[in-house]
């Protein structure tokens, strides 16, 4: 069993307590979707996590910015502070790390990117036309993505029909040989499909089951570390109602 988490940003609780429910199933590899760092208090103490579990990740764009990759105008002026300010408290050894994330990671039939197959870091999948154009780009079978921070299933079968479809919850799904998936895993430290839960998905390889989990995490002590550091308001009110 694969578990796949994505859009950390720097939410230790969230993240901590994810990695507690990887004890109810026996996984063998975990990847990340990107976005470590950004929005939240713990860009260290996250990284940290990330390196003793062997969690292999690939770069987001908040990732991207920390290490001045793409300019921070880019962003909007909550995230750009957020930026900021974990880039004042990250570690140089922390900062090594990012610059060595790669920009998809292929393991058989899967693709893992934090934005779409045809631009890996940048691109969000909103709308069912940039699904359409990313799903014939991409020659895996399965996608794993993160970036909008709202969990979605979309499917194409042979003869060309396409899903969508939006889990909500713990939801469990048997996907089918012989369709092409685009799956994105939700966010762990910041979700926005109005549930504060982190999320984060299994993959069953052996079965090709799919499973979104929703996790409970203490994000009032998150909240408590987000206002020590100044962090902006909107931030820390967000997490609490998962918007
Ligand atoms: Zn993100």
């Amino acid at each position: 069993m694969i578990a796949i988490i994505s859009d950390i940003h720097s939410n230790f609780e969230a993240l901590n307590a994810v990695i507690d429910d990887f004890k109810n199933y026996s996984i063998t590899e975990i990847f990340c979707c990107g976005d470590i760092v950004g929005y939240g208090p713990n860009p260290n103490e996250c990284i940290e996590i990330l390196k003793n579990k062997n969690i292999l990740s690939v770069i987001g764009n908040h990732d991207a910015a920390i290490i001045d990759e793409v300019n921070l105008d880019w962003f909007n002026k909550d995230a750009k502070e957020a930026i900021l300010i974990n880039k004042k408290i990250i570690s140089q050894e922390n900062l090594k790390y990012i610059k060595t994330l790669p920009r998809y990671i292929i393991k058989n039939e899967l693709l893992l990117v934090h934005g779409s197959p045809r631009d890996p870091i940048y691109e969000y999948l909103l709308t069912p036309n940039f699904l359409e154009i990313n799903i014939k780009h991409m020659k895996q079978k399965i996608c794993f993505c993160g970036h909008t921070h709202i969990p979605l299933i979309y499917s194409k079968s042979s003869d060309e029909k396409s899903k969508i479809y939006y889990p909500k919850n713990n939801f469990s799904i048997k996907l089918e040989k012989d369709k092409k998936y685009i799956i994105n895993v939700g966010s762990i430290g910041q979700p926005r499909d109005l549930d504060n839960k982190a999320c984060y998905v299994i993959f069953d390889d052996e079965n090709y089951i799919l499973h979104f989990k929703r996790i409970d995490y203490n994000f009032h002590l998150t909240q408590q570390k987000m206002i020590q550091l100044q962090l902006p308001k909107f931030l820390v009110e967000r997490i609490e109602f998962g918007e």
